[in-house]
C-alpha cells in the first residue's frame, strides 16, 4: 500500500494547483469514502480510495497515455521554449509537466506518437533488446526495388559500422509509396536506409508503434487519451 498526500494525488490527478487544492479542502469540498477531508496533507492510499472534488467522483490513475497524431513543424521535446515543441499541441484538459514522448520522430516526420508518464514503460518500449515495431508510410524521390526489399530483409545494411535488424519492405502498386517496418529507432533511420540505398525519403509518416495504430479519424495535431484495451498491450 502507497500512501500519498492529498495535495499530491489531485495534483497529480490534474486538479489544480497546490494552492487552489488547499482552498478547496479547506472549504470542506473533498471528500475520502465519503468523509470530509479538511487537511492537505491528509495521507492516503489513492488506489483504493473513493475520492470526491466539489461532489464530482475523480478516477484514480497512476500513469497517463496520450496518442498524438504529430503534424510536420514541431519538435518531439515537452520542453523548447524557442521553437514548437509537441506539448503546444496538446489541450488544457492533457496539460502536465510530466508527459515523456516515447521515441522520436523528426521535426518533418508525421503520425503516432505516444506520449507517457511511466517512465519504466517508455523505457521499455525505447530499449532495442525488445525490439517494438514501427511501421511508416514512406514516399521516395525514385522507385523503391525488389533489391531494397532484399537488402533491408537481410538485416546486412550497416549505420555507422553497426548492422541494422531486419526490416520488412512493402512496396505497393506505386513504389514510390512504401510502408517500412523498423524493430529499433536509430536516429533518421528510416532517411538514412533509403540514402544508403542511393535514394531520398520525401515524407515520412508513422502509422503504427507497437500494438498501437494511428486513427484513421486523429486528424494531424490532435490526441487522444489510450483506450484501456490499448494501454493494457503496452505492458
Ligand atoms: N526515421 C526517420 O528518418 N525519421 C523519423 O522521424 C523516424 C524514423
Amino acid at each position: 500500500m502507497a500512501y500519498e498526500r492529498l495535495d499530491k494525488v489531485l495534483g497529480h490527478l490534474g486538479v489544480g494547483s497546490r494552492k487552489e487544492i488547499h482552498r478547496l479542502a479547506r472549504a470542506g469540498l473533498i471528500t475520502i469514502n465519503g468523509k470530509i477531508v479538511a487537511d492537505a496533507g491528509f495521507k492516503f492510499d489513492p488506489s483504493q480510495a473513493h475520492i470526491e472534488v466539489a461532489g464530482e467522483p475523480l478516477v484514480y490513475q497512476k500513469f497517463f497515455y496520450l496518442l498524438l497524431n504529430k503534424p510536420a513543424g514541431y519538435i518531439t521535446s515537452t520542453k523548447d521554449p524557442s521553437g514548437t515543441p509537441i506539448t503546444a499541441l496538446l489541450p488544457e484538459e492533457f496539460w502536465r509537466n510530466d508527459w515523456m514522448p516515447v521515441g522520436r520522430l523528426d521535426k518533418d516526420t508525421e503520425g503516432l506518437l505516444l506520449l507517457t508518464t511511466d517512465g519504466e514503460l517508455l523505457h521499455r518500449l525505447t530499449h532495442p533488446r525488445w525490439k517494438v515495431t514501427k511501421r511508416y508510410y514512406v514516399e521516395l524521390a525514385s522507385p523503391a526495388t525488389p533489391e531494397d526489399v532484399a537488402v533491408f530483409a537481410a538485416g546486412t545494411l550497416e549505420l555507422e559500422g553497426e548492422p541494422l535488424q531486419p526490416a520488412e519492405l512493402y512496396l505497393g502498386p506505386d513504389p514510390r509509396k512504401v510502408e517500412l517496418v523498423l524493430r529499433e529507432g536509430r536516429f533518421h533511420q528510416v532517411k538514412r536506409m533509403f540514402a544508403a540505398r542511393g535514394n531520398q525519403v520525401t515524407y515520412l509518416k508513422r502509422l503504427a508503434f507497437g500494438p498501437l495504430q494511428l486513427p484513421p479519424n486523429l486528424p494531424p495535431g490532435a490526441s487522444r487519451q489510450l483506450t484501456p484495451d490499448e494501454i493494457k498491450a503496452l505492458y
